[in-house]
């Protein structure tokens, strides 16, 4: 690409005034920029700068880097891009938010997209982590006011392997980091976090279940907070149910759990509750609990799925210790 013409990131200025010193290593100075970067890094065809540029732990990083990079080369090589708006960006220390709409084209057929993507800074370096689409332009995307994400402990990290200690009192503290580990866990889109999964070894996690209306649409339901929780008589019958975790991502395993379980738990409000839960709620009960007393899903699977899942694990590790 000759560098007089326009930057593919659509900025208005020339590809070598704007994001071709990025793509020969020069360091975004935020994560707009980044952004910016790699959407010209897709329409220039050019996998390496997008693979350097994903966070080791995103759900999009693929440890066969040579098998990505031509999935990358493929979109790029049938994809027309041919406009961006960026809708809002904010930074706030090491986390930063972008959404921005992408007009694309694949065989005459246009797409519009808006995606609100999260970055962030490990070592000086913005990476990207993951984002949430939806189809057209839809401003509700848009970045919050104030960035309330937590950074989170990743598999290897010995936090997620402590019992967690018992919570004395619910300060204003707790409710604090309740309301952070939400918007943590929905910047995820995930259904569950718990307190040891964003280094603080307490006993309490969160969940919220997703609802799909018949439009498609997910609506969340509002959380549902655990503190101190006790899980009794578990069911006698199990259920075998694909899991994953937001502290191992990109890989899901089936466990087998009971279906079934008693929970006595304190709310924010103070409460103390004695409830038996199924299905999903007992599902993601069990595996947030767990993270409480150290443990995480691939322990609870038969020993030949754990065998499958070590090479998995041990990159995984090596790849975020690196970082
Ligand atoms: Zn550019
Ligand atoms: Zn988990």
């Amino acid at each position: 690409m000759p560098t007089k013409e326009q930057c593919p990131c659509y900025s208005g200025e020339t590809y070598s005034e704007c994001c071709q010193p990025y793509h020969e290593g020069k360091l975004p100075p935020n994560a707009l920029k980044l952004m910016r970067s790699r959407f010209a890094a897709y329409a220039l065809n050019i996998p390496k700068y997008l693979i350097a540029t994903t966070h080791p732990a995103s759900p999009q990083y693929n440890p066969n880097h040579e098998l990505w990079s031509k999935r990358i080369a493929e979109f790029s090589s049938i994809t027309t891009f041919s406009n961006l708006e960026i809708l809002g960006f904010i930074e706030q220390g090491s986390f930063a938010i972008v959404t921005f709409v992408a007009h694309l084209a694949q065989q005459d057929q246009t797409t519009i997209y808006t995606e609100r993507s999260y970055f962030e800074r490990i070592d000086g370096r913005w990476l990207y982590r993951n984002g949430q689409m939806a189809d057209g332009r839809d401003p509700t995307l848009a970045p919050p006011d104030k960035i309330r994400l937590l950074p989170m402990a990743y598999y290897g990290n010995p936090i997620l392997k402590r019992v967690a200690d018992p919570i004395e009192e619910i300060t204003d503290e707790i409710i604090q980091l309740v309301q952070d580990m939400k918007e943590t866990m929905d910047s995820f889109e995930a259904i569950g976090i718990a307190a040891p999964q964003i280094h603080k070894s307490i006993r309490l996690f969160i969940i919220r279940q997703p609802v799909r209306d018949p439009e498609g649409v997910t609506e969340p339901h509002s959380i549902k907070v655990f503190i101190n929780p006790e899980l009794t008589l578990p069911s006698h019958k199990t259920c075998v149910v694909s899991e994953g975790c937001l502290s191992i991502p990109g890989v899901r395993s089936e466990v087998e759990r009971p279906r079934e379980i008693t929970v006595e738990y304190t709310d924010l409000d103070g409460s103390r509750t004695t409830q038996r839960f199924f299905g999903w709620d007992a599902r993601v009960i069990q595996h947030e609990n767990d993270h409480i007393d150290g443990i995480l899903f691939p322990s609870r699977l038969t020993d030949e799925k754990q065998k499958d899942l070590e090479a998995y694990l041990q990159g995984l590790q090596h790849r975020l210790e690196d970082k």
